[in-house]
Formats: C-alpha cells, structure tokens, sequence
C-alpha cells in the first residue's frame, strides 16, 4: 500500500507539471532579493507616469552605468553600451556582444505608454462656473473607473515662438490635483440601469480643473478666464497653445506595497512598466554579453502600435541596421538571426472573477513570470504564435537557470483577447515569444502584480540576454 502511495508520488513528479507558488521555490533570502529589487521599480513607477516620463527616467539610469548617445557613424566594439531616444518618448539601449552580430541580436520590447486621459486639443472651457478640461481616452479604459480619483497633468506644451514647457502637476505632497465627478447615487436611476460600459461616457471624462472667476471681471467665462491667467503666470502659456500640447492626466497615486504581507505592489501603469523596468535593469546589469543585448522601451502600444515612435514604425528595424552596418553587416541578416522577448504584462487569475480564466492555461500571481506563445482573439487572429521550437528552447533557458515561470493566455477562448508587440516585431523575421509579470485590474488606474513575479521577469530577461 504504502509503495504504491511512494510510487504514484514519484510518478507525479515525473510525468505531471507542478504549478507551485515561487514562495515555496525561494528561500527567504532569495525572497528578499525580490522584494529589495522591488523598491527600485516603486522609484521607477513614481517618476515615470508617462512615456515621455519614463524616457528622462531610464536615460538617466542609462548614463549613470556608463551607456552614451549612439549616433551614426559611431565606432562600435564588444563591450559598448550605447542608447538612442526616439522623439523623447522612445528609448533603445544596446550593448555590444563579443559575437559577430550577423549571429544575431537579443531583442527585450516592452512599452511605456499606459492608458490614461489625454486632453483635447482644445480643451478648456467653463460650465456654469466650473472650469474644466475635455479629455479623449487613451488606450483601452473601464470609463467608470476613470472617475472621482485624483488625477495629475503631464506633459509637455510647445508655445507660438516654439519655445516648450514641461507640465508635472499632482504629484508632489502640496500640489492640487484634479478629477472627473460622477452621480450621486441619489439620482442616478437612469445611469445605473445603463449597460457598464455605458454608465460613464466618453464625453462624461471631463476634468474639474477650478471654480473662482477672475476679480474685476463682469463678462461671462470668467472663471475660464482665471484659470487660463493662472496658466499663463505658471507657464507663461495662452489658450491657443493647447493645439500644440500633449498632456496627459493619469491617477495622482504613489505606487505602494499592497497587502499585510507586502508581497504586491499597487500602482498606475504596471502595464507596460513592470516589464520595462526589470528589461532596463537586465540591460544596464549584463556586462560583455556573447550575443548583442537591445532592449527598447517603446510608445503607442497601447493605441496599436502606429506612429512614428510606436514599433510599427522603422525606428527599431533602422537602429539595428545602423548598428549591423557599423559593425560590418547589415540589417537584414543581423535581424533575421535575432531572438526576441516581447516582454508584456498578461492577466492574472483573478479569484473574484474566476469565470473568464480556463484554469489550466492562465497565468497566476506568485507563480513567476509568464510565457505566452500567442495573443490574439478569436481563432489566434493578429498573433505571431512563436514556435514549438522557439517556445522550446526559452524553455530550457528558463528551467537551466532556475527561473520561475509559468504559461498562460489571455482568457477563455472568444472570452475578448489582446495583443502585444510581438507580432511587429516576428513580422521582421525575429523569433519572437512574449514574456511578462501577471497583473491583477489591467488597464484600470490601480493595478497589483506581485513582487516575486516583477523579480523573476528580471531574471528572465537577464538570462536570455547573457545567453
Ligand atoms: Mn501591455
Ligand atoms: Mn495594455
């Protein structure tokens, strides 16, 4: 009896795959590497609420650990560490491998560009002695929990001369932050029998800004008109300049550790940063690799992937040709030797909302970073689907190192679906396969991953660059 007890143990661990919790796979001192490596991303997250943000951010980490401005023309040798930025809201950062890079580079993508309220382009005005901004959603929201936070403006203004000014208002303790109102539930009978997704509306995402008028004015919009002398004693800016902006209103919240336990952290913007941040550190941390490292910090994820700072655009191809050719090859054959992680948040299991989960193909909090082979939505549409191969051989990097990892996709099949960068970048000829921390909220202004996940999506990306 009791060997045959023995024997099917034994034949369980050999023949059937164990979804532990990483806890339980991590001694407490190895727990603390993760945790410690976790305040850095809180840093991170605090001064990077935006792509643009999150571009001065990384940069200055980049040139702290010796990385310089690549321009053309440049020599390269094994051991540089080179970055460029992409119009200020794009980063690439590149060491140089001991390899002939025509055997390929190792590509880490993620974004940095999350989804927010921008304003319109002309979007000040006053509503019975209210002031407040008009906003155009970004990237894909639950409009409802959009409303009554607090939310600070970032973002840059560019003026009539053509001079600039940088916005960053919300965020310190003193500063006034901003908000959209919703319903009373008093007399909200008709909007709380709407479908969700039509209880707050596009056109409802509109930001209390202020109230008092301008002292000695008689005429109408005078509380527009103090608000705007405000901006123009703050910012020396006039109404029109708003054509020329690019503000973006996030949630004012710090990102903090969540739980008794501490082990998840709370923050805006996981998706994309919490994959961004531990590729910018495997980046800064790999020295002398074999294989050339590049790791971009991209835009416009989060609206397809278009424009010229988005990765539908040549900006990455055309960094990686400019390297290839100062190194003596070209794009082409450099690009079709690369590997790729396209290194993206998934959803996590939400135990509250289990219905929309297949149990066995879902990724879940603390149990390491995930693998997805494919995105997509009904029947795989829009996905790249690495291969076996490829899946295969991340795989056996992953285990050979002691990387906790798990697999998942997003949702049930025809449950909805999602995409990533992935696509654009296999669509160049690279092997590529996503991997990224589980996020619990995605998309909403709050989300939670978890500590242990964040750490081990750095030792993921950190392996496969020295690989
Ligand atoms: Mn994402
Ligand atoms: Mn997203």
């Amino acid at each position: 009896m009791s060997d045959t007890k023995s024997k099917s143990k034994e034949l369980k661990e050999k023949l059937l795959m164990q979804r532990k919790n990483a806890f339980f796979r991590l001694t407490d001192d190895e727990v603390k590497v993760c945790d410690d490596f976790c305040e850095g991303y809180k840093n991170f997250m605090n001064s990077s609420k935006t792509e643009r943000e999150a571009v001065i951010t990384s940069a200055e980490i980049l040139k702290s650990k010796g990385f310089v401005e690549y321009t053309n023309g440049m020599k390269l040798k094994a051991g540089d560490k080179i970055y460029r930025i992409n119009r200020r809201k794009a980063v690439i950062a590149a060491v140089i491998g001991t390899e002939n890079i025509e055997n390929g580079v190792r590509l880490c993508a993620a974004h940095i560009d999350s989804p927010r309220l921008d304003l319109k382009q002309n979007p000040l005005y006053e509503d019975n002695e209210i002031a407040l901004f008009k906003t155009h959603y970004y990237g894909g929201i639950k409009k409802y929990q959009w409303t009554t936070i607090p939310l600070s403006l970032h973002g840059v203004i560019v003026k009539a001369d053509g001079t600039s000014v940088s916005v960053n208002i919300g965020e310190a303790e003193n500063d006034p932050v901003f908000c959209v109102t919703d319903l009373l539930p008093h007399l909200a009978n008709e909007q709380m029998k709407r479908p969700l997704a039509q209880g707050v509306k596009g056109e409802d995402l509109n930001i209390v800004i202020g109230s008092r008028p301008f002292r000695d004015d008689e005429a109408s919009n005078a509380v527009k008109l103090n608000i705007m002398s405000i901006l123009n004693e703050k910012y020396g800016i006039v109404e029109a300049d708003f054509i020329s902006a690019e503000l973006e209103a996030v949630p004012a919240f710090k990102a903090k550790d969540v739980g008794f336990d501490r082990s998840l952290i709370g923050a805006y913007g996981h998706d994309d940063r919490v994959c961004a941040y531990p590729a910018l550190m495997a980046t800064v941390d790999c020295d002398s690799p074999k294989h050339t490292v590049v790791t971009v910090l991209t835009d416009k994820e989060e609206t397809g992937s278009d424009g010229n700072t988005g990765l539908c655009s040549s900006y990455l191809k055309y960094f990686i040709a400019d390297i290839a050719e100062a190194l003596g090859s070209n794009g082409r054959t450099v690009l079709s030797a690369s590997e790729c992680l396209s290194a993206d948040v998934n959803a996590a299991f939400d135990p509250t909302y289990p219905e929309v989960n297949e149990r066995n193909n879902c990724a879940y909090v603390n149990k390491g970073v995930c693998i997805t082979k494919y995105t997509g939505a009904r029947g795989k549409s829009g996905t790249s689907d690495a291969s076996a191969e490829f899946a295969g051989r991340i795989r056996r990097l992953m285990d050979s190192h002691n990387v906790i990892w798990q697999t998942g996709e997003l949702g049930k099949v025809d449950e909805g679906g999602g995409g990533t960068v992935a696509a654009y970048i296999a669509n160049l000829n690279v092997d590529t396969i996503d991997m990224g921390v589980p996020v619990l909220s995605m998309h909403a202004p709050y989300e939670i991953v978890s500590k242990i996940d964040t750490y081990m999506a750095y030792k993921a990306f950190a392996v496969f660059m020295a690989d």
